[in-house]
């Protein structure tokens, strides 16, 4: 696989902005630092941040057991999955696959860069079709979007229909898995070393609990972090960010709220499943769970005048009549379990 051949002509002759920090790397407090115009009154927020957020990334890589190399951290993900576009497809040329129903933003991504998006319907078990995915594929054809666990269908793709994807695309596959830590199916971490054409996202702002700070993280071979750290925005993670970040990721206390969250939605399926008007719960690996009701639109504003906001996303394909639930904390859970007994004796 030639990463190389994939990239945009512009972006593989482009000189990138070099920052002053990216200059002059060995920033330590001693230093007289004249050369990026900040204001030299210390406040802990005076200065740029480091613009490769090496020690945030040395945290991640880590916790990961991967190498910082292979790190590229982002304004969350949704920033990083816009940098692959524009380090790969070429505008009103180049096409990509994404797989309905799944993640709005990959399909809003192409539009905004005028990237074609095909669309392939996942079959009636929310699993890739294959066949036709691969039978999709043209010579313009960069990238495949794949999201397991997926949203908003809550189940993870099997790894029989990944396998045979990656090893069928002469193009490059992302795999977002910004709910992973939910799931009980392995990370495709491990596996990256393997196929240099996979790009994996994860995020801070799910299981890690801090969706306020805006950190998305990709993971993929050298030669596709190269391209992407020449293309982005020179300091796109801010110091207050990488600071919390590192404090929180430090403390972790990841696996505690994940076991929490879990024993609120084992609950909330019990109480969902003597509920007259869903129809039907989808097995969920998220932290969310899809559940077809009798009426989503008059179940959604029913809910909202109780003071519970839900997702109602009856307009995705197969889809029809679903709402998307997050599971919250323990009381919150009690509310919403309450108010659907109620409504169903009522
Ligand atoms: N991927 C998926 C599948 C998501 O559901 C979301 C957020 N809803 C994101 C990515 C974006 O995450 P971030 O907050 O890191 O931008």
């Amino acid at each position: 696989m030639n990463i190389d051949s994939l990239i945009r002509e512009n972006v593989k002759k482009l000189n990138p902005y070099s920052s002053a920090r990216d200059e002059f790397e060995q920033f330590t407090r001693q230093m007289i630092y004249l050369d990026a115009n900040e204001n030299p009154f210390t406040n802990g927020i005076n200065r740029y941040p480091d613009p490769q957020q090496k020690d945030l990334k040395a945290i991640i890589a880590a916790k990961k057991e991967i190498y910082s190399e292979n790190i590229l951290l982002g304004n969350g993900s949704d920033e990083v999955l816009d940098l692959i576009f524009r380090a790969f497809c070429e505008s009103n040329r180049d096409n990509i696959i994404t797989l309905p129903p799944t993640y709005g933003m990959y399909g809003v991504l192409a539009n905004i860069n005028a990237i074609e998006n095909r669309e392939v319907i996942l079959n009636d078990e929310f699993q890739p079709n294959v066949d036709a995915i691969l039978n999709a594929v043209d010579a313009n054809t960069k990238i495949i979007f794949l999201c397991s666990p997926n949203n908003p269908t809550g189940n993870s793709f099997s790894d029989e229909s990944i396998i045979r994807i990656l090893n069928n695309f002469n193009g490059l596959v992302v795999l977002d898995e910004a709910y992973i830590d939910f799931s009980e199916h392995k990370s495709w971490l491990n596996e990256l070393n393997d196929f240099p054409n996979l790009i994996i996202t994860q995020t801070l702002s799910k299981a890690y609990a801090m969706a306020g700070l805006r950190i998305g993280i990709l993971y993929a071979s050298k030669p596709i972090i190269a391209v992407l750290n020449k293309i982005k925005p020179p300091y796109n993670v801010n110091i207050l960010s990488q600071e919390t970040a590192e404090k929180k990721l430090l403390q972790s206390t990841l696996k505690a709220q994940v076991r929490k969250i879990l024993v609120e939605k084992e609950k909330l399926i019990v109480a969902l499943k003597s509920t007259k008007f869903i129809e039907k719960i989808f097995p969920s690996d998220a932290n969310f769970i899809l559940v077809k009701v009798d009426d989503a639109n008059f179940r959604y504003q029913q809910f909202l005048e109780n003071g519970v906001v839900v997702r109602n996303r009856s307009n995705q394909p197969l889809c029809e009549n679903c709402l998307r639930i997050t599971i919250g904390n323990k009381e919150e859970n009690e509310r919403v379990i309450e108010l659907f007994k109620s409504i169903n004796n009522g």
